[in-house]
C-alpha cells in the first residue's frame, strides 16, 4: 500500500520553476520531507550503531555517577588495569525494582490523564498564551491535524502537586526520583521500546493516515526513524505531542528539583550551581510549554516520523541525559564564585534571548505572512513555492531580515549558548556534565544539515536564493 502511495505521489509531483509557477512534470521522487525513502549504507550503519550503543551510553553516564562520582575516565582506567570488569560494573548497578515500576506507572498514567481528560483552561485567563485546540502544520499528504494544547496546564498542575506534597502532604520524599534513578532507567527503557515497537507494528496494521507513512524496505531504518508521520490513538492521543512533551519534559524540572532536594538532604545546603541549573533549565522548559502551539510548527512535529528516535529518545534519552548537570552536582556539590555564577547566568540568559527571539521572529513573520515589524522595520523576504505529496501547490516566504538575516539558524546558536551555560554551571572538575554540549552540538549541526537538505528539495532554486542572501548557518563569518 505504501509503495503505491509513493508511486502515485511521484507521478503527481511537478518541478517548480524558480518564480514559483508549476512547469513541467517530472519523475522526481516525491516526499523530500522528513526521513528518507531510500537508505544508503552510511545511514544504515549509523542507525544500527545508535540502536546498539545509545542505551549503553545512557547507562554509562548514570552509572559513573553512582559508582565513580561522575568520573568518566575512572571506569575505563579500572577496566584497562583489570581492577574492574564489565560484569563487576554491571553487578554493582541497581537493577529493576517494582517500586520504580509503580512510581513510573503512576507518573505516566497521571500525565496521560492530564493530557487526555483535562482540556486547557489556562488560555482563558493567561494573556498571550495560545492553548486549547490548535492546528498543526500541513502534513506531506496535505492534512492539517488538530491538537489539544494543554502542556502548560499539565506542567502547572504537576508542579503544584509536587510542591503541595513537599510542603504539606509528605506522601513521598522529594528525593524520590533521585533515590530510584537507575531502577527508573529500566522502566523508562521498557516504555521507550514498547512504544517504538507499538508504533512500528501499528504503521503496518492500522496506520492513522496511510498516505503519510514512509516505508524504506529496511527494517532497522523503519524502526528507528519511524514509518507513521502522526500516529494517533483515537482522535486526540497524538504520540508525538504526548511523548515529546510529557512525560519527559514535564519530568525534567521535577528531576532537577529532586536533585536539589538530595543536595539539601546530603549536605544541608543547596549550591548556587544547582540553583542556576534549576533556574536556567526551568526557563527553557516553561518556554517550551508556553510556546507549545508554536512547537507544532517545528521539525519534530512537521517533518519527523515517529519511531525509536522519538519514542525511545523522549522516554529515556531526554530525561536522563538532559538532566546530567543536576545529577553531577548531587555527587559533586560545586559552589561557584560570584563572578563565575554571574557569567553563567549571563550566558544562559543571552542564549535564551537569542533562541526565543529568533523563534518568535519566524513565528510572527509566518503568522502575519510578513505583515509585521521585525527590529522596527517591515521584514524582507524571498517568495517561494512548493508542492505537497498530494500534488497541491502552496506558497511560502523565507525571511531575510532580523535574526534570520544574520544567519540561517541563530535559534540553534542561542540554544547552544544556553546548553553551554548549564554545563559551565558545574565548574571544570569533570567532563561528565559537558557531554550535554557535545551532544547538543552534534544534534543541532546534524539538524541544520538535515533541515537544509529538506528545504533545498522543497524550495529548489528559491532556497538557493535564500542561502545566497544569508550565507552562514550558525555563526556569521565562520559557519
Ligand atoms: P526551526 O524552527 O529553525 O525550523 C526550520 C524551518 O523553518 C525550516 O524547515 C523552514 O520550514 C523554516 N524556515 C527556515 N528558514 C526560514 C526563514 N528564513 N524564514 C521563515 N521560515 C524559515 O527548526 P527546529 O524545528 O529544528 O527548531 C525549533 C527550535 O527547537 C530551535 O530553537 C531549536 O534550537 C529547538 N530544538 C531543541 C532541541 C533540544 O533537544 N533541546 C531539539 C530540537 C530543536 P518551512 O518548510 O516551513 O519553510
Amino acid at each position: 500500500m505504501s509503495s503505491a502511495v509513493a508511486m502515485e505521489a511521484t507521478r503527481r509531483r511537478q518541478r517548480l520553476s524558480s518564480n514559483g509557477g508549476a512547469s513541467e512534470t517530472t519523475e522526481e521522487p516525491a516526499g523530500q520531507w522528513g526521513r528518507a525513502w531510500e537508505v544508503d549504507w552510511f545511514s544504515l550503519s549509523a542507525v544500527i550503531l545508535l540502536l546498539c550503543t545509545a542505551p549503553f551510553l545512557v547507562f554509562f553516564f548514570v552509572m559513573v555517577c553512582d559508582q565513580y562520582q561522575c568520573s568518566v575516565s575512572q571506569p575505563l582506567v579500572e577496566l584497562y588495569s583489570g581492577e574492574a570488569t564489565l560484569r563487576s560494573i554491571w553487578d554493582k548497578a541497581p537493577s529493576f525494582t517494582w517500586t520504580a515500576a509503580q512510581i513510573y506507572t503512576v507518573w505516566v498514567s497521571f500525565q496521560v490523564v492530564l493530557y487526555m481528560c483535562v482540556p486547557d483552561v489556562t488560555h482563558k485567563f493567561l494573556p498571550g498564551y495560545a492553548g486549547g485546540v490548535q492546528d498543526g502544520a500541513r502534513t506531506p499528504a496535505g492534512l492539517i491535524n488538530k491538537y489539544e494544547i494543554n502542556g502548560l496546564q499539565s506542567w502547572l498542575i504537576t508542579h503544584a502537586l509536587w510542591y503541595a506534597n513537599a510542603q504539606y502532604f509528605h506522601w513521598f520524599s522529594p528525593t524520590i526520583i533521585f533515590d530510584n534513578w537507575i531502577p527508573l532507567l529500566w522502566c523508562t527503557n521498557i516504555l521507550g521500546y514498547a512504544v517504538s515497537t507499538f508504533a512500528f507494528v501499528k504503521a503496518y496494521l492500522f496506520p492513522t493516515n496511510a498516505e503519510d507513512c514512509k516505508f524504506t524496505g529496511n527494517v532497522f531504518y523503519n524502526y528507528m526513524m519511524g514509518i507513521e508521520f502522526n500516529p494517533r490513538i483515537g482522535k486526540w492521543f497524538d504520540f508525538k505531542l504526548f511523548f515529546n512533551g510529557r512525560p519527559g519534559i514535564v519530568a525534567w524540572t521535577l528531576i532537577n528539583l529532586s536533585y536539589a532536594a538530595k543536595q539539601q538532604e546530603l549536605y544541608g545546603y543547596v549550591t548556587n550551581s544547582m540553583i542556576l541549573v534549576n533556574v536556567l533549565q526551568a526557563i527553557y522548559v516553561l518556554d517550551f510549554f508556553w510556546n507549545e502551539a508554536w512547537y507544532l510548527k517545528t521539525i519534530d512535529i512537521c517533518h519527523d516520523h515517529f519511531g525509536w528516535y522519538l519514542g525511545w529518545g523522549d522516554c529515556v534519552w531526554l530525561p536522563f541525559l538532559y538532566t546530567l548537570q543536576g545529577l553531577y552536582l548531587v555527587y559533586n556539590p560545586v559552589q561557584l564564585s560570584t563572578a563565575h555564577a554571574a557569567a553563567v547566568l549571563l550566558l544562559g540568559l543571552v542564549g535564551y534571548y537569542v533562541f526565543r527571539s529568533t523563534n518568535h521572529q519566524k513565528d510572527l513573520f509566518r503568522r502575519t505572512e510578513g505583515k509585521c515589524s521585525v527590529w522596527g522595520k517591515k521584514p524582507t523576504f524571498i517568495e517561494c513555492a512548493y508542492r505537497s505529496g498530494d500534488g497541491g501547490l502552496h506558497h511560502s516566504k523565507l525571511m531575510t531580515s532580523g535574526f534570520w538575516g544574520v544567519a540561517r539558524h541563530l535559534n540553534y546558536t542561542g540554544d547552544l549558548m544556553g546548553s553551554l551555560a548549564y554545563c559551565a554551571a558545574c565548574g571544570f572538575g569533570h567532563i561528565h556534565p559537558y557531554f550535554y554540549i557535545v551532544y547538543m552540538t552534534i544534534l543541532l549541526v546534524h539538524r541544520c544539515v538535515r533541515d537544509e537538505h529538506r528545504c533545498s528539495s522543497k524550495y529548489g532554486k528559491d532556497w538557493k536564493r535564500y542561502t545566497d542572501a544569508v550565507p552562514y548557518r550558525l555563526l556569521p563569518g565562520i559557519f
